[in-house]
């Protein structure tokens, strides 16, 4: 053993000696890449347990892994969560039994078997694991650790991993291309009930929804029609219809210090206002805060919807700068000036109305968000526009296929691993390829079991393989 091993081992080693015990999160890594003699799991009432797949590691709320197949004795194999805790009151403690998002579980993963139990079967991990906690707490610490181990991946794996990464990339931009066009046809469809400005802020409204507040986000651009009947134009007063509209400001109560100021006068445009509008104001609980980032709060989101508002007609400026026709990869900065509102020295250093300053600047609008917008909704809604203009529509598909990747979310993660298992092909660097995963995990991953049985993806991968347009542009 070289000196670095020996100083690697030392703290862990001491530990032990003084009762070591393990972590949610080691027990989490062992679950997901099966640490344990497989063949020899049983629950804590002596049911034989086979592990089909352990699910998918879910970092957001909810149980730890998602959609796990599992099978007890002879029943049938179950799909459902597993839940990992320290111990089997872990349950009632942490209140998973009052939480909805646990219905699902069908298998309790403990350490230490103690008082109170789920309503699923427990399994006890320490007397199956495969080496001494000690051995697995170092192996825990390597890098590959938060890839999905290798026999977990997706069954198209191995027809993609034949593939040469010009037909990976053909592949995945056709994928992305007929998301682009779903998006677009779905912008058409509010067009034609209103215009193309509304379903434009419609589109807009719903992509800073982001998951959780998808529908009060659209409700609010519903109502905007109605804001800019009362709407002054500057940013704080739109603000202030804006959140007083959402349900969203919050009470002057318990608010105070130097960052009350804000909020203050927030109110005293909301309180003049909020009689005419009270039929068109939505009810505060449709927000949904639980599991939901500082930089994704509601409140932060209508702030800068209303920055948009406040600027002086967006669809108008998107078309410019589209029109400008400046060279591709000028593109992404040149539509981060076109969003950037006026200048908010409030929202730049709080995530939330009542929370306290952040120690560090905290833009409401960053380069990852501005790439969302351009793929999900203002690239589609060009592309809508432009039916009857052919070298307009090419334009926004080259703009659309050369944008850079924006930020991974923990589908595109997931889907990536199940397909590519730590291979990174290059079309991945591009958002095009990020869209085309994601219509891929929709068209397929979410509709076949972890195993992937009955996936028709692997043969789809062989037969494209085989077609003369697998080398070709997409
Ligand atoms: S469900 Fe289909 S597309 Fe998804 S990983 Fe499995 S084989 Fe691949």
């Amino acid at each position: 053993m070289n000196f670095y091993s020996q100083w690697r081992q030392a703290p862990q080693l001491l530990r032990e000696d003084t009762g070591f015990a393990p972590t949610e999160r080691l027990l989490q890594a062992i679950w997901r890449h099966q640490r344990v003699r497989r063949d020899k799991l049983t629950t804590v009432d002596g049911r034989r347990v086979r592990v089909w797949h352990p699910g998918f590691w879910n970092r957001g709320a909810g149980p730890d892994f998602r959609n796990a197949v599992v099978q007890l004795d002879d029943d049938a194999p179950q799909t459902g969560d597993v839940e990992i805790d320290l111990t089997s009151a872990d349950w009632h403690r942490h209140r998973h039994a009052d939480n909805p998002e646990y219905a699902r579980v069908i298998l309790h993963v403990i350490w230490r078997a103690t008082s109170g139990s789920a309503p699923a079967p427990a399994l006890l991990l320490e007397p199956f694991c495969d080496a001494p906690l000690i051995e697995l707490e170092q192996w825990s610490t390597s890098a590959a650790i938060s890839d999905l181990p290798i026999e977990f991946t997706g069954r198209c794996r191995a027809p993609l991993a034949e593939l040469p990464e010009s037909s990976i990339t053909t592949l995945l931009q056709q994928a992305a291309w007929v998301r682009l066009q779903q998006k677009a046809a779905h912008l058409a469809a509010v067009a034609r009930h209103a215009d193309w400005d509304h379903a434009l802020w419609c589109g807009l409204a719903r992509a800073l929804g982001y998951q959780h507040n998808t529908w009060p986000m659209q409700s609010l651009a519903d109502r905007l029609p109605i804001l800019r009947n009362v709407a002054r134009g500057d940013p704080l007063h739109w603000q202030a219809l804006l959140l007083g509209a959402a349900g969203l400001l919050p009470s002057l109560d318990n608010t105070t210090g130097a960052d009350r100021a804000l909020l203050q006068s927030l109110w005293d445009i909301w309180w003049r206002e909020r009689d005419r509008l009270r039929e068109h104001q939505l009810p505060a609980g449709i927000w949904q805060l639980r599991g939901c980032r500082p930089a994704n709060h509601p409140q932060r989101r209508v702030a800068l919807l209303a920055q948009w508002c406040a600027l002086d007609d967006l669809p108008r400026r998107l078309e410019q700068w589209f029109d400008t026709s400046l060279p591709l990869p000028q593109m992404p900065g040149t539509l981060e000036q076109c969003l950037r509102g006026s200048a908010d020295d409030y929202w730049c250093w709080h995530w939330t109305l009542s929370g306290p300053r952040q120690p560090a600047p905290c833009a409401l609008l960053g380069k990852q968000r501005v790439g969302d917008l351009a793929v999900n909704v203002i690239l589609p809604w060009l592309w809508a526009r432009a039916a009857d203009s052919p070298s307009r529509q090419q334009r926004v598909r080259e703009c659309f296929l050369a944008w850079p990747a924006t930020q991974q979310n923990s589908v595109t993660r997931l889907a990536s691993q199940r397909l590519f298992a730590g291979r990174r092909p290059s079309v991945l660097r591009s958002a095009a390829g990020q869209q085309g995963i994601l219509q891929i995990a929709r068209d397929f991953c979410q509709h076949a079991p972890a195993t992937c049985d009955a996936c028709r993806f692997p043969d789809l991968v062989r037969d494209f393989a085989a077609s003369p347009t697998a080398a070709s542009d997409s």
